[in-house]
């Protein structure tokens, strides 16, 4: 066939290793048997989602002014620093960036890991984890325990109130903060929200909403959505208080915190009581032991933690797995389906999933097909979550591209792997999540990008190992080499929003994920010089030491390099 290329048999090792194909194998098993090859994917099928719906329209953050380069034909401001202006801008304070040692994100580093996946892998609005998930979780929370109040409280109620510091309010507009807010302040739950009642938060910004607490009813809008101080000295970076008012006097009050994933807290915040983990670990190290000694993948040692600690039976287990798989398919059959539209935000930035996927499925190098179409995937996912739309945190909302790209590409939209394969790949995956959040960050206002990509990559190369029914030492290999290769990246959102360089970051995620499940599968496991315990050190203390400016904040990199114009 014109244009194709010949295929690589990869060598057996020994060790758990991906078999080479068996003698006799025709070159078209040999070509279905590609992980990259996606033979079974059908166009008309993945274009057929969700209706597309209105865009919104997001505010423009002041701080691009500044930029320093040209976009289509706009004329950059003269740069601030110059050869004859040498002297460096100064750096920015870092208060703010730093996360308080009395939260328990910071102290539950100190035992083994307890987090459950339906904590881990949870449904919200996007475009990020940490500013719109998780402050709607918080504002519905807030409603909740004003709900709550006994009734003579709540017959003075006038107002709710809700500020937002820190990174929460230096990027909250490019991200629509506000409106996750206020979506959650008027009762509406998280993962059920319609995200036609989102874009017409933004549509119609000035409407307001009846808040109904026990016989009180008054109206709550957008103007209750205060943007705070953007720095000072907050216990987390993405702090928020919510208020119930009557009149000058607060009836409730609550300081509460975003701290990256989607998680919340909240001062005075006690985790909630779990069980014990049957295989205990803290590090990968500790996992792989387990695996080890009880002849275990890394799958079933996290089901069997999950029993443990969340008190489920296995069925439940698999059920919830079976409800976030079908939501990432749903996510990226509704982002393939969307028209070719400008996403909202001052960017003007261009959709393109549907295009790029149409386009990976004609190509003639049939290798490059496969790239193309786990990409678009990746593209769909993110501009869903670049709408506004529900995503899943796996581990946030702006990586939320990467893991439903894997997904789809080893079940209907490619390889046709059977859901007990795709179940396990999200239980190695959710434990290579925990031992980020863990050991180091999954938040890109704390450690920058390689918290959020870096982790979700990770986790799409573990899970793709374990889908293959990888060794547990291939599945640790997977991850670190993806993680591995994104340590450093900053987080620098053009005008605060998750576009650019998201999107396509979220691409670029999947496919690395692929290439570090490749590399681990088609080498010597013991060979590997660096373990993923080392990695997670090494992003955290990356993290640690990046500039303030290149957390979240679009004051660094192409938030400041891109003219908007
Ligand atoms: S640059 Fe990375 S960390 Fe920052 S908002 Fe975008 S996806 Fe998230």
């Amino acid at each position: 066939m014109a244009g194709s290329e010949s295929w690589p048999v990869a060598p057996a090792f020994e060790g758990g290793h991906q078999a080479a194909p068996a003698k006799g194998m025709g070159m078209t098993d040999q070509r279905r048997d590609d992980p990259l090859t996606l033979w079974q994917a059908d166009a008309a099928e993945v274009t057929t989602g969700l209706a597309a719906v209105d865009r919104r329209a997001f505010l423009m953050r002041s701080a691009v002014t500044g930029a320093a380069a040209v976009l289509a034909g706009c004329t950059a401001p003269a740069p601030q620093e110059t050869a004859s202006n040498p002297t460096p801008p100064p750096t920015p304070k870092a208060t703010g960036s730093q996360v308080s040692s009395d939260l328990a994100v910071k102290k539950q580093t100190k035992g083994p890991v307890m987090t459950t996946l339906d904590e881990f892998y949870k449904v919200g609005p996007g475009p990020s984890s940490s500013h719109t998930i998780g402050p709607m979780r918080i504002t519905y929370d807030f409603y909740q325990r004003c709900t709550k109040l006994p009734a003579d409280q709540l017959a003075k109620a006038t107002a709710l109130k809700v500020h937002l510091f820190g990174s929460l309010s230096a990027t909250g507009q490019g991200h629509g903060t506000e409106r996750a807010a206020l979506a959650g302040i008027v009762g509406k739950e998280p993962a059920t929200v319609e995200p036609a009642f989102l874009d017409s938060l933004a549509s119609n910004p000035d409407q307001s909403f009846d808040v109904k607490l026990g016989d009180t009813t008054f109206k709550t809008s957008l103007k209750d959505i205060v943007y705070d101080a953007p720095k000072g000295d907050f216990p987390h970076p993405n702090t928020m208080t919510c208020k119930l008012m009557a009149g000058d006097q607060v009836l409730l009050e609550q300081e509460y915190y975003s701290v990256g994933g989607g998680f919340i807290e909240w001062k005075g915040y006690e985790p909630p009581k779990k069980g014990q983990p049957k295989y205990p670990y803290a590090t990968m190290k500790e996992l792989l032991a387990h695996a080890e000694t009880n002849k275990l993948s890394v799958a079933q040692v996290v089901m069997a933690n999950e029993v443990a600690v969340s008190g489920k039976s296995e069925a439940e287990v698999s059920a919830f797995v079976h409800k976030i798989h079908t939501a990432m398919v749903n996510i990226v059959k509704a982002g393939l389906a969307a028209p070719p539209a400008t996403l909202p935000g001052p960017i003007k930035l261009k959709t393109k999933a549907g295009d790029v996927y149409k386009r990976a499925m004609e190509d003639r190098y049939e290798r490059q097909r496969g790239v193309g179409v786990v990409a678009a995937y990746a593209l769909a996912g993110s501009e869903e979550n670049a709408r506004g739309h529900l995503v899943v945190t796996a581990p946030t909302g702006g990586s939320a591209g990467v893991l439903p790209a894997i997904v789809h590409a080893l079940g209907e939209g490619g390889r046709q792997l059977p859901d007990d394969k795709i179940r396990d790949g999200f239980l190695a995956a959710a434990a290579v999540g925990y031992l980020c959040k863990h050991n180091a960050t999954l938040s890109g206002a704390e450690g920058g990008c390689q918290a959020e990509i870096g982790v979700a990559s990770a986790m799409g190369a573990a899970f793709l190992a374990q889908a293959h029914d990888q060794s547990p030492q291939v599945v640790a290999n997977a991850a670190e080499s993806s993680l591995q290769h994104h340590l450093g990246m900053t987080c620098d959102p053009v005008a605060g929003f998750v576009q650019v360089p998201c999107i396509e970051r979220c691409a670029f995620g999947a496919v690395k994920a692929w290439t570090g499940y490749m590399i681990a599968s088609n080498e010597i496991p013991s060979n590997r010089r660096v373990d993923f315990d080392t990695t997670v050190d090494a992003m955290a203390l990356t993290a640690r030491e990046m500039n303030a400016k290149y957390k979240e904040t679009s004051e660094g990199g192409l938030a400041v390099s891109l003219v908007l114009c």
